[in-house]
């Protein structure tokens, strides 16, 4: 997906004038497209739509989804409170979490959503909210990721229970009396659909094992083509069969399972685009590179550097008056942080990889357009490295007015928490 129908090169320019670079940059019409997109997903017994919120959690862009009917997953104590921080109803919000916070009794109290994810944080539930009604976050055995750093199912992944303990998660729970009510899974983000829907599959399983289980949530993880030679999920495609099961196993069992699922990428990452300068163009000689330096980097876009990430890039010129039919060059685009790992084209899979990317010829002062940021960019950064302030993110309304939902980070704020040794 081109960055620029996201933002436009005229927008693009108008707020790169009253916002500086780099700006996060959103568009409203999308993300509301993808929350429909998301919500007509196939189901036989209800659904619920949770945003993964840690994909992008800014309080303007969880009001919006809040607004389109979504409710949200959080994936720390933190994100809870920052979600009710923004008005999001404590029911709303679900907690699947590495690191169980210490006051988990009082948001579950609250309304709160919890899953166990692990037999430990089972016994801690058990002890500290005895009675409750909970959920099991399950590892089913596999998993699939994009990469091997979010493939999060399977013998290789620390999340939730492995799928063999459910004798033990039972027994924990009638010990304490707590009363499993929903199974959750989730196998990785960027997952092939097809191993997606086994687990489905093998989830639903899971549920006869918990006669009390009215609720499976399968996760996220569904797919989105960044750049053209990816494939996106197509939800209906991958939710037809899930909804044939649910129907199946309802006349096995005689339960209609709510469904729940909780996309991350699918509801944002196309919908943002990171806006950014050009502000050197240098090269390594005769047979050697051709650098286009940005004012961003690793600091606003960390995917690269992590996962070999690929975005697509756009050249838009400062002036709006440049002709159209100007060359293609290729060029190696790196970001703006004093080391070679600050890489923005680097090889698929492959951070430490140069690659070179064919894009119009640019001059210092162009605009670049990095698409694709609207997932695990603003939220997931080198934040400060170099000490370069947070970037500001912007949101461009169905009216097509961009609005500031977070300011650029000052100097004081980065350093408002140092103390003197003394
Ligand atoms: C990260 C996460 C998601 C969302 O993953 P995406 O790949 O962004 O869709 C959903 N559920 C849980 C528990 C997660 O940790």
């Amino acid at each position: 997906m081109n960055p620029t129908q996201i933002l436009s090169p005229e927008l693009a320019r108008s707020v790169a004038l009253r916002h500086g670079t780099p700006v996060y940059v959103y568009s409203q019409a999308a993300l509301e497209r993808q929350a429909r997109a998301a919500l007509a997903f196939p189901h036989a017994g209800g659904l619920t739509v949770r945003f993964a919120m840690k994909a992008l959690p800014t309080a303007a862009v969880l009001r919006l989804f809040d607004g389109a009917g979504l409710h949200f997953d959080a994936s720390s104590g933190h994100e809870v409170w920052r979600a009710l921080r923004a008005g999001i109803a404590p029911a709303k919000v679900s907690l699947s979490t590495q690191e169980l916070p210490a006051e988990v009794a009082e948001l579950l109290a609250a309304g709160v959503r919890v899953n166990a994810c692990s037999l430990a944080q089972l016994e801690t539930l058990g002890r500290l909210c005895p009675g409750s009604p909970v959920g099991v976050r399950l590892n089913p055995g596999r998993g699939s990721g994009g990469t091997g750093k979010t493939n999060v199912g399977g013998p290789d992944a620390s999340f939730g229970i492995w799928h063999e303990y459910t004798d033990a998660v039972r027994e924990g729970a009638r010990r304490h009396r707590l009363e499993i009510v929903r199974v959750h899974t989730h196998i990785g983000s960027g997952s092939d659909p097809g191993v997606w829907q086994e687990v489905a599959r093998a989830s639903l399983s899971l549920v006869r094992e918990f006669p009390g289980v009215r609720t499976l949530n399968l996760g996220g993880g569904f797919k989105v083509a960044r750049v053209a030679e990816e494939t996106g999920t197509d939800l209906r495609a991958v939710g037809a069969p899930v909804r044939a099961a649910f129907e199946r196993f309802a006349e096995e069992t005689g339960r209609a399972l709510h469904l729940e699922i909780e996309p991350g990428t699918y509801l944002v990452a196309n919908c943002g685009v990171l806006l950014a300068r050009v502000q050197d163009i240098t090269d390594t000689g005769l047979g050697g590179r051709c650098f286009l330096k940005l004012d961003t980097g690793m600091t606003e876009l960390l995917r690269p550097t992590l996962y070999g990430a690929q975005h697509p890039l756009e050249i838009v010129p400062a002036d709006a008056g440049a002709g159209g039919d100007v060359p293609g060059c290729d060029y190696v685009v790196v970001g703006h942080c004093c080391e070679s790992g600050d890489l923005v084209t680097c090889a698929p899979g492959m951070p430490e990889v140069l690659s070179a990317r064919r894009l119009r010829q640019a001059q210092p002062g162009d605009l670049c357009l990095i698409g694709g940021a609207g997932a695990y960019c603003a939220a997931m950064s080198a934040k400060n490295y170099n000490s370069f302030p947070e970037a500001p993110e912007v949101l461009v309304g169905v009216d097509g007015v961009p609005r500031l939902i977070r300011r650029r980070q000052t100097l004081e704020q980065m350093v408002q928490n140092e103390l003197e040794a003394g």
